[in-house]
Protein backbone atom coordinates (compact mmCIF):
# COMPACT_ATOMS: atom_id res chain seq x y z
CA UNK A 1 0.00 0.00 0.00
CA UNK A 2 1.51 3.39 -1.26
CA UNK A 3 1.21 5.94 1.68
CA UNK A 4 -0.11 9.15 0.42
CA UNK A 5 1.34 12.82 1.95
CA UNK A 6 1.21 13.93 5.25
CA UNK A 7 -1.22 16.68 5.31
CA UNK A 8 -0.71 20.00 7.12
CA UNK A 9 -2.78 23.48 7.39
CA UNK A 10 -1.06 26.53 7.83
CA UNK A 11 -2.73 29.93 7.78
CA UNK A 12 0.16 31.15 5.23
CA UNK A 13 2.83 29.41 3.87
CA UNK A 14 5.57 31.00 2.19
CA UNK A 15 8.12 29.60 0.03
CA UNK A 16 11.56 30.33 -0.41
CA UNK A 17 14.16 30.95 2.51
CA UNK A 18 15.95 34.79 0.90
CA UNK A 19 15.22 38.03 2.80
CA UNK A 20 11.70 38.69 1.70
CA UNK A 21 10.52 35.09 2.63
CA UNK A 22 12.03 35.05 6.22
CA UNK A 23 10.39 38.66 6.89
CA UNK A 24 7.00 38.00 5.47
CA UNK A 25 7.49 34.73 7.60
CA UNK A 26 8.75 36.39 10.64
CA UNK A 27 6.51 39.68 10.93
CA UNK A 28 3.06 37.27 10.22
CA UNK A 29 3.79 34.85 13.12
CA UNK A 30 4.42 37.89 15.83
CA UNK A 31 1.13 38.84 14.56
CA UNK A 32 0.00 35.66 15.88
CA UNK A 33 -0.82 33.62 12.72
CA UNK A 34 0.13 29.99 12.28
CA UNK A 35 3.02 30.15 9.40
CA UNK A 36 5.39 27.98 7.37
CA UNK A 37 8.29 28.95 5.54
CA UNK A 38 9.84 26.61 3.25
CA UNK A 39 13.38 26.53 1.90
CA UNK A 40 14.35 23.70 -1.10
CA UNK A 41 17.90 24.46 -0.15
CA UNK A 42 19.52 23.98 3.48
CA UNK A 43 20.49 26.38 5.28
CA UNK A 44 22.61 28.35 4.96
CA UNK A 45 22.94 28.42 1.30
CA UNK A 46 25.24 30.43 -1.18
CA UNK A 47 23.68 33.43 -2.66
CA UNK A 48 24.57 36.59 -4.68
CA UNK A 49 23.61 39.80 -3.71
CA UNK A 50 26.05 40.99 -0.15
CA UNK A 51 26.09 45.03 -0.06
CA UNK A 52 22.85 46.31 1.46
CA UNK A 53 21.72 49.83 1.58
CA UNK A 54 21.30 51.53 4.53
CA UNK A 55 17.19 52.15 3.71
CA UNK A 56 17.60 48.12 4.91
CA UNK A 57 18.04 49.02 8.32
CA UNK A 58 14.49 50.31 9.02
CA UNK A 59 13.41 46.93 7.99
CA UNK A 60 15.93 45.21 10.05
CA UNK A 61 15.45 47.20 12.76
CA UNK A 62 11.45 46.48 12.90
CA UNK A 63 12.99 42.13 12.96
CA UNK A 64 15.02 43.00 15.39
CA UNK A 65 17.99 42.55 14.49
CA UNK A 66 20.17 45.40 14.51
CA UNK A 67 21.89 44.48 17.02
CA UNK A 68 23.19 41.18 15.92
CA UNK A 69 24.27 42.91 12.92
CA UNK A 70 26.48 45.36 14.88
CA UNK A 71 27.58 41.91 16.44
CA UNK A 72 28.26 40.24 13.57
CA UNK A 73 31.42 40.39 11.33
CA UNK A 74 30.18 42.07 8.55
CA UNK A 75 31.90 45.10 7.26
CA UNK A 76 30.05 48.53 7.60
CA UNK A 77 29.54 50.39 4.94
CA UNK A 78 29.00 53.88 5.18
CA UNK A 79 29.30 54.90 1.74
CA UNK A 80 29.44 53.83 -2.17
CA UNK A 81 32.44 55.06 -4.50
CA UNK A 82 32.19 55.15 -8.36
CA UNK A 83 35.20 54.97 -10.80
CA UNK A 84 34.87 55.76 -14.12
CA UNK A 85 35.55 54.40 -17.46
CA UNK A 86 38.59 57.12 -17.54
CA UNK A 87 39.37 55.85 -14.11
CA UNK A 88 38.53 59.01 -12.07
CA UNK A 89 37.25 58.37 -8.89
CA UNK A 90 34.07 60.32 -7.88
CA UNK A 91 34.00 61.72 -4.10
CA UNK A 92 32.29 59.04 -1.77
CA UNK A 93 28.65 59.27 -1.42
CA UNK A 94 28.52 59.44 2.61
CA UNK A 95 25.28 57.53 3.92
CA UNK A 96 25.32 59.36 7.38
CA UNK A 97 22.76 62.43 7.25
CA UNK A 98 20.30 60.57 5.20
CA UNK A 99 19.32 58.39 7.75
CA UNK A 100 17.31 59.16 10.42
CA UNK A 101 17.63 56.10 12.84
CA UNK A 102 20.29 53.45 13.20
CA UNK A 103 23.80 53.63 12.97
CA UNK A 104 24.58 55.48 10.02
CA UNK A 105 26.22 53.20 8.14
CA UNK A 106 24.78 49.57 6.93
CA UNK A 107 27.00 46.27 5.90
CA UNK A 108 28.39 43.82 3.28
CA UNK A 109 26.76 40.47 4.20
CA UNK A 110 28.03 36.99 3.77
CA UNK A 111 24.45 36.17 2.11
CA UNK A 112 24.28 32.24 3.23
CA UNK A 113 25.39 33.85 7.02
CA UNK A 114 22.89 36.76 6.75
CA UNK A 115 19.82 34.47 5.15
CA UNK A 116 20.29 32.18 7.79
CA UNK A 117 20.09 34.92 10.99
CA UNK A 118 17.30 35.60 9.19
CA UNK A 119 15.65 32.36 9.12
CA UNK A 120 16.45 31.89 12.65
CA UNK A 121 14.69 35.22 13.48
CA UNK A 122 11.34 34.01 11.79
CA UNK A 123 11.98 30.84 13.32
CA UNK A 124 11.97 32.23 16.61
CA UNK A 125 9.37 34.64 16.24
CA UNK A 126 7.22 31.85 15.73
CA UNK A 127 6.89 30.63 11.99
CA UNK A 128 7.48 26.68 11.38
CA UNK A 129 10.57 26.18 8.95
CA UNK A 130 11.12 23.27 6.45
CA UNK A 131 14.90 23.39 5.10
CA UNK A 132 15.38 21.41 1.86
CA UNK A 133 11.62 21.77 1.37
CA UNK A 134 10.53 21.76 -2.41
CA UNK A 135 7.34 23.66 -3.02
CA UNK A 136 6.53 21.86 -6.42
CA UNK A 137 4.20 23.91 -8.73
CA UNK A 138 1.05 23.35 -9.46
CA UNK A 139 0.28 21.39 -12.30
CA UNK A 140 -1.62 23.40 -15.10
CA UNK A 141 -2.10 27.42 -15.14
CA UNK A 142 -4.86 26.50 -12.77
CA UNK A 143 -4.06 29.86 -10.68
CA UNK A 144 -5.59 28.61 -7.47
CA UNK A 145 -2.71 27.88 -4.09
CA UNK A 146 -5.17 26.89 -1.55
CA UNK A 147 -3.77 23.43 -1.86
CA UNK A 148 0.27 23.17 -1.90
CA UNK A 149 2.75 20.35 -2.51
CA UNK A 150 6.13 19.70 -1.15
CA UNK A 151 8.43 17.25 -1.17
CA UNK A 152 11.39 17.13 0.98
CA UNK A 153 15.09 15.79 0.06
CA UNK A 154 14.42 12.78 2.57
CA UNK A 155 11.31 11.81 -0.06
CA UNK A 156 8.37 12.59 1.90
CA UNK A 157 5.48 14.08 0.76
CA UNK A 158 3.26 17.16 1.99
CA UNK A 159 0.23 18.43 1.32
CA UNK A 160 -0.24 21.33 2.68
CA UNK A 161 -4.13 23.52 2.79
CA UNK A 162 -3.44 27.17 3.36
CA UNK A 163 -5.04 30.97 3.14
CA UNK A 164 -2.94 32.44 2.04
CA UNK A 165 0.34 31.59 -0.16
CA UNK A 166 3.49 34.27 -0.23
CA UNK A 167 5.58 33.36 -3.31
CA UNK A 168 9.05 33.77 -2.11
CA UNK A 169 10.67 32.29 -4.90
CA UNK A 170 13.31 34.47 -5.47
CA UNK A 171 14.37 34.31 -9.12
CA UNK A 172 12.83 31.13 -9.51
CA UNK A 173 9.28 32.87 -9.43
CA UNK A 174 7.36 30.20 -9.41
CA UNK A 175 3.83 31.47 -10.23
CA UNK A 176 5.65 34.60 -12.55
CA UNK A 177 7.17 31.33 -14.36
CA UNK A 178 4.22 29.14 -14.10
CA UNK A 179 1.40 31.22 -15.08
CA UNK A 180 3.44 33.19 -17.89
CA UNK A 181 3.44 36.53 -15.01
CA UNK A 182 7.40 37.00 -16.24
CA UNK A 183 8.36 40.33 -18.02
CA UNK A 184 12.01 40.43 -19.18
CA UNK A 185 13.02 44.34 -18.71
CA UNK A 186 14.20 44.58 -22.53
CA UNK A 187 16.73 47.58 -21.83
CA UNK A 188 18.62 45.39 -19.06
CA UNK A 189 19.24 42.26 -20.72
CA UNK A 190 22.56 41.77 -18.88
CA UNK A 191 24.96 39.09 -17.27
CA UNK A 192 27.15 39.12 -14.60
CA UNK A 193 30.26 36.81 -13.29
CA UNK A 194 31.50 37.42 -10.13
CA UNK A 195 33.98 35.75 -7.71
CA UNK A 196 35.75 36.15 -4.39
CA UNK A 197 39.24 37.28 -3.54
CA UNK A 198 41.21 36.97 -0.64
CA UNK A 199 44.11 39.88 -0.16
CA UNK A 200 42.83 42.49 -2.65
CA UNK A 201 43.30 46.53 -1.83
CA UNK A 202 41.35 47.63 0.90
CA UNK A 203 40.68 51.55 1.81
CA UNK A 204 41.83 53.12 5.23
CA UNK A 205 39.30 53.94 8.02
CA UNK A 206 35.31 54.24 7.23
CA UNK A 207 36.02 53.50 3.68
CA UNK A 208 37.68 50.14 4.36
CA UNK A 209 33.82 48.39 4.21
CA UNK A 210 32.42 50.61 0.63
CA UNK A 211 31.00 49.39 -2.05
CA UNK A 212 33.01 50.62 -5.07
CA UNK A 213 31.57 50.75 -8.84
CA UNK A 214 33.94 50.67 -11.11
CA UNK A 215 33.44 51.41 -15.13
CA UNK A 216 36.03 49.47 -17.63
CA UNK A 217 37.13 51.55 -20.69
CA UNK A 218 34.21 52.62 -22.91
CA UNK A 219 31.88 51.76 -20.67
CA UNK A 220 31.15 48.28 -21.71
CA UNK A 221 30.55 46.85 -18.52
CA UNK A 222 31.45 47.29 -14.84
CA UNK A 223 32.74 45.59 -11.49
CA UNK A 224 30.86 46.06 -7.94
CA UNK A 225 33.78 45.68 -5.46
CA UNK A 226 32.59 44.55 -2.14
CA UNK A 227 34.81 44.17 0.92
CA UNK A 228 33.64 40.98 3.01
CA UNK A 229 35.05 39.55 6.49
CA UNK A 230 38.54 38.06 6.79
CA UNK A 231 40.56 39.95 4.13
CA UNK A 232 38.02 38.70 1.47
CA UNK A 233 36.01 40.86 -1.76
CA UNK A 234 33.67 40.40 -3.79
CA UNK A 235 34.14 41.00 -7.50
CA UNK A 236 31.64 40.48 -10.20
CA UNK A 237 31.92 42.40 -14.04
CA UNK A 238 27.99 42.95 -15.42
CA UNK A 239 27.27 43.91 -18.98
CA UNK A 240 25.26 43.26 -22.09
CA UNK A 241 24.81 39.47 -22.34
CA UNK A 242 25.34 39.91 -26.11
CA UNK A 243 28.92 41.90 -25.41
CA UNK A 244 29.51 39.48 -22.35
CA UNK A 245 28.92 36.12 -24.05
CA UNK A 246 28.46 36.20 -27.70
CA UNK A 247 28.89 32.96 -28.53
CA UNK A 248 28.54 29.47 -26.77
CA UNK A 249 32.56 28.94 -26.64
CA UNK A 250 33.47 31.73 -23.86
CA UNK A 251 34.05 30.15 -20.34
CA UNK A 252 33.48 32.46 -17.20
CA UNK A 253 37.02 33.06 -16.43
CA UNK A 254 38.10 34.19 -20.01
CA UNK A 255 34.92 36.70 -19.72
CA UNK A 256 36.10 37.99 -16.09
CA UNK A 257 39.87 38.26 -17.76
CA UNK A 258 38.68 40.30 -20.58
CA UNK A 259 36.93 42.66 -18.48
CA UNK A 260 39.71 42.95 -16.05
CA UNK A 261 42.30 43.79 -18.85
CA UNK A 262 40.29 46.58 -19.40
CA UNK A 263 39.96 48.22 -15.93
CA UNK A 264 43.46 49.51 -14.73
CA UNK A 265 42.16 50.98 -10.97
CA UNK A 266 40.32 47.29 -10.42
CA UNK A 267 43.58 45.58 -11.87
CA UNK A 268 45.87 47.27 -9.13
CA UNK A 269 43.33 46.49 -6.19
CA UNK A 270 43.42 42.72 -7.18
CA UNK A 271 47.17 42.96 -8.20
CA UNK A 272 48.04 40.50 -5.42
CA UNK A 273 45.08 39.23 -4.54
CA UNK A 274 44.32 35.07 -4.31
CA UNK A 275 40.58 33.95 -6.40
CA UNK A 276 39.46 31.90 -3.48
CA UNK A 277 36.08 30.59 -5.53
CA UNK A 278 34.84 29.81 -8.71
CA UNK A 279 33.64 31.90 -11.33
CA UNK A 280 29.59 32.14 -11.31
CA UNK A 281 27.78 33.33 -13.60
CA UNK A 282 23.99 34.34 -13.58
CA UNK A 283 22.28 35.96 -17.15
CA UNK A 284 19.31 37.62 -18.16
CA UNK A 285 18.00 38.38 -14.28
CA UNK A 286 16.00 41.99 -14.89
CA UNK A 287 12.26 41.11 -15.13
CA UNK A 288 9.17 41.89 -13.38
CA UNK A 289 6.00 39.49 -12.66
CA UNK A 290 2.25 41.22 -13.38
CA UNK A 291 -0.06 40.81 -11.63
CA UNK A 292 1.79 40.08 -8.43
CA UNK A 293 -1.39 39.04 -6.91
CA UNK A 294 -4.03 36.84 -6.95
CA UNK A 295 -7.31 34.93 -4.66
CA UNK A 296 -5.05 33.83 -1.69
CA UNK A 297 -1.67 34.63 -3.39
CA UNK A 298 0.86 36.87 -3.51
CA UNK A 299 4.63 37.36 -4.55
CA UNK A 300 7.19 39.24 -3.15
CA UNK A 301 10.95 39.87 -3.53
CA UNK A 302 12.72 38.97 -6.29
CA UNK A 303 9.51 36.63 -7.34
CA UNK A 304 7.76 39.80 -7.94
CA UNK A 305 10.30 41.51 -10.05
CA UNK A 306 14.39 42.52 -9.92
CA UNK A 307 15.57 45.07 -11.96
CA UNK A 308 19.83 45.24 -11.94
CA UNK A 309 22.44 44.63 -9.16
CA UNK A 310 23.82 48.26 -9.91
CA UNK A 311 22.77 49.98 -6.49
CA UNK A 312 22.43 46.76 -4.58
CA UNK A 313 19.04 47.62 -4.22
CA UNK A 314 17.56 43.97 -4.29
CA UNK A 315 17.64 42.50 -0.41
CA UNK A 316 16.34 46.03 0.20
CA UNK A 317 13.63 45.64 -1.77
CA UNK A 318 13.16 42.02 -0.74
CA UNK A 319 12.81 43.16 3.10
CA UNK A 320 10.72 45.95 2.25
CA UNK A 321 8.22 43.93 0.15
CA UNK A 322 8.24 41.29 3.07
CA UNK A 323 7.52 43.87 5.50
CA UNK A 324 4.67 45.48 3.35
CA UNK A 325 3.05 42.43 2.52
CA UNK A 326 2.79 40.87 5.56
CA UNK A 327 1.44 43.49 7.02
CA UNK A 328 -1.39 44.03 4.23
CA UNK A 329 -2.16 40.08 4.91
CA UNK A 330 -2.36 40.22 8.51
CA UNK A 331 -5.26 42.73 7.93
CA UNK A 332 -6.79 40.78 5.16
CA UNK A 333 -6.74 37.75 6.89
CA UNK A 334 -8.66 39.46 10.17
CA UNK A 335 -11.13 41.33 7.34
CA UNK A 336 -11.00 37.56 5.77
CA UNK A 337 -10.70 39.46 2.41
CA UNK A 338 -8.22 37.61 0.48
CA UNK A 339 -9.29 38.85 -2.92
CA UNK A 340 -6.58 40.12 -5.34
CA UNK A 341 -6.95 43.83 -4.76
CA UNK A 342 -6.27 43.58 -0.89
CA UNK A 343 -3.57 41.42 -0.81
CA UNK A 344 -1.95 43.53 -3.66
CA UNK A 345 -2.89 46.62 -2.53
CA UNK A 346 0.57 47.69 -1.29
CA UNK A 347 2.44 47.19 -4.10
CA UNK A 348 1.16 50.31 -5.98
CA UNK A 349 3.35 52.16 -3.56
CA UNK A 350 6.10 49.75 -3.33
CA UNK A 351 6.04 50.18 -7.55
CA UNK A 352 6.48 53.76 -7.59
CA UNK A 353 9.78 53.17 -5.32
CA UNK A 354 10.89 50.50 -7.51
CA UNK A 355 9.88 52.72 -10.75
CA UNK A 356 12.47 55.27 -9.12
CA UNK A 357 15.30 53.00 -8.70
CA UNK A 358 14.84 52.24 -12.21
CA UNK A 359 15.04 55.64 -14.32
CA UNK A 360 18.00 56.34 -12.35
CA UNK A 361 19.46 52.17 -13.46
CA UNK A 362 18.94 53.20 -16.98
CA UNK A 363 20.58 56.57 -16.62
CA UNK A 364 23.78 54.59 -15.47
CA UNK A 365 24.07 52.16 -18.36
CA UNK A 366 22.77 55.12 -20.72
CA UNK A 367 26.66 56.37 -22.83
CA UNK A 368 25.21 59.59 -23.14
CA UNK A 369 24.62 59.95 -19.20
CA UNK A 370 27.47 61.35 -16.72
CA UNK A 371 26.91 61.11 -13.12
CA UNK A 372 29.63 64.20 -12.37
CA UNK A 373 28.25 66.11 -15.62
CA UNK A 374 24.79 65.74 -14.69
CA UNK A 375 25.65 66.91 -10.22
CA UNK A 376 27.86 69.40 -11.39
CA UNK A 377 24.87 71.14 -14.04
CA UNK A 378 22.37 70.36 -10.94
CA UNK A 379 23.59 70.46 -7.58
CA UNK A 380 20.61 70.80 -6.28
CA UNK A 381 19.83 67.20 -6.93
CA UNK A 382 22.51 65.54 -5.17
CA UNK A 383 20.88 64.74 -2.42
CA UNK A 384 17.93 62.97 -4.16
CA UNK A 385 20.76 61.18 -6.30
CA UNK A 386 21.98 60.16 -2.48
CA UNK A 387 18.26 59.56 -1.55
CA UNK A 388 18.35 56.50 -3.94
CA UNK A 389 21.54 55.38 -3.28
CA UNK A 390 20.38 54.79 -0.06
CA UNK A 391 17.08 53.61 -0.49
CA UNK A 392 15.30 56.72 0.38
CA UNK A 393 12.98 55.59 -2.90
CA UNK A 394 9.30 56.57 -1.51
CA UNK A 395 10.37 59.94 -0.71
CA UNK A 396 8.02 62.16 -3.30
CA UNK A 397 10.85 64.84 -4.00
CA UNK A 398 13.11 61.98 -5.44
CA UNK A 399 10.70 62.39 -8.86
CA UNK A 400 11.70 65.43 -9.39
CA UNK A 401 15.02 65.02 -10.64
CA UNK A 402 13.94 62.51 -13.47
CA UNK A 403 12.42 65.42 -15.81
CA UNK A 404 16.57 67.13 -15.73
CA UNK A 405 17.65 63.40 -16.16
CA UNK A 406 16.34 62.45 -19.08
CA UNK A 407 17.20 65.80 -20.64
CA UNK A 408 20.46 64.67 -19.65
CA UNK A 409 19.95 61.67 -22.19
CA UNK A 410 18.31 63.62 -24.92
CA UNK A 411 20.63 66.66 -24.46
CA UNK A 412 24.22 64.76 -24.39
CA UNK A 413 27.52 66.61 -23.83
CA UNK A 414 25.77 70.26 -23.07
C1 LIG B 1 24.34 39.48 -10.21
C2 LIG B 1 23.54 39.96 -9.03
C3 LIG B 1 24.14 40.72 -8.03
C4 LIG B 1 23.39 41.18 -6.95
N1 LIG B 1 23.98 41.98 -5.99
C5 LIG B 1 23.22 42.49 -5.00
C6 LIG B 1 23.79 43.31 -3.98
O1 LIG B 1 24.99 43.58 -3.97
N2 LIG B 1 22.98 43.79 -3.02
C7 LIG B 1 21.63 43.48 -2.99
O2 LIG B 1 20.93 43.96 -2.10
N3 LIG B 1 21.08 42.68 -3.90
C8 LIG B 1 21.84 42.17 -4.89
N4 LIG B 1 21.27 41.32 -5.80
C9 LIG B 1 19.86 40.98 -5.66
C10 LIG B 1 19.58 40.04 -4.50
O3 LIG B 1 20.39 38.91 -4.60
C11 LIG B 1 18.10 39.65 -4.54
O4 LIG B 1 17.33 40.77 -4.87
C12 LIG B 1 17.62 39.10 -3.19
O5 LIG B 1 18.34 37.94 -2.84
C13 LIG B 1 16.14 38.77 -3.29
O6 LIG B 1 15.70 38.17 -2.11
P1 LIG B 1 14.46 37.19 -2.16
O7 LIG B 1 14.19 36.81 -0.76
O8 LIG B 1 13.38 37.78 -2.96
O9 LIG B 1 14.95 35.92 -3.00
P2 LIG B 1 16.18 34.94 -2.73
O10 LIG B 1 17.15 35.53 -1.78
O11 LIG B 1 16.69 34.52 -4.07
O12 LIG B 1 15.49 33.71 -2.02
C14 LIG B 1 14.61 32.87 -2.71
C15 LIG B 1 14.70 31.50 -2.10
O13 LIG B 1 13.65 30.68 -2.63
C16 LIG B 1 14.11 29.36 -2.70
N5 LIG B 1 13.23 28.66 -3.61
C17 LIG B 1 13.12 28.80 -4.96
N6 LIG B 1 12.19 27.99 -5.46
C18 LIG B 1 11.67 27.30 -4.42
C19 LIG B 1 10.67 26.30 -4.30
N7 LIG B 1 10.00 25.85 -5.38
N8 LIG B 1 10.38 25.81 -3.07
C20 LIG B 1 11.07 26.26 -1.96
N9 LIG B 1 12.03 27.20 -2.02
C21 LIG B 1 12.33 27.72 -3.24
C22 LIG B 1 15.54 29.52 -3.19
O14 LIG B 1 16.32 28.39 -2.90
C23 LIG B 1 16.00 30.77 -2.43
O15 LIG B 1 16.69 30.44 -1.24
C24 LIG B 1 22.01 40.85 -6.87
C25 LIG B 1 21.42 40.07 -7.87
C26 LIG B 1 22.16 39.64 -8.94
C27 LIG B 1 21.49 38.80 -10.01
Amino acid sequence: MTRGPQLLNYDVVVAGGGPAGSTVAALLAEYGHSVLLVERESVPRLHVGESLIPAANDVLSRLGMIDEMLASPFPKKYSVQFVTESGRESEPFYFDGFQSTGPGHTWQVIRSEFDRMLVDNARRRGATIMPETKLRAPDGPSGSFEQLDLCSSDGSAYRVATRVFVDATGQSALIGSTLGFKQVDPVLRNATVWSHFRGAHRDAGRDAGATIILNSREKKSWFWYIPLPDDVVSVGCTGALGYMFPGDGESAEQVFQQELDRCPPLQRRLAVAERIEPYRVTKDFSYKCRPGAGAGWVMVGDAYGFIDPVYSSGAFLALKSGEMAADTINAALISKDLSPERLGSWQATYDVGVENFRRLVYAFYDMDFNFGRFLARFPEHRGRVTDVLVGNVFKPDVELMFDDVSAELVEPGQ
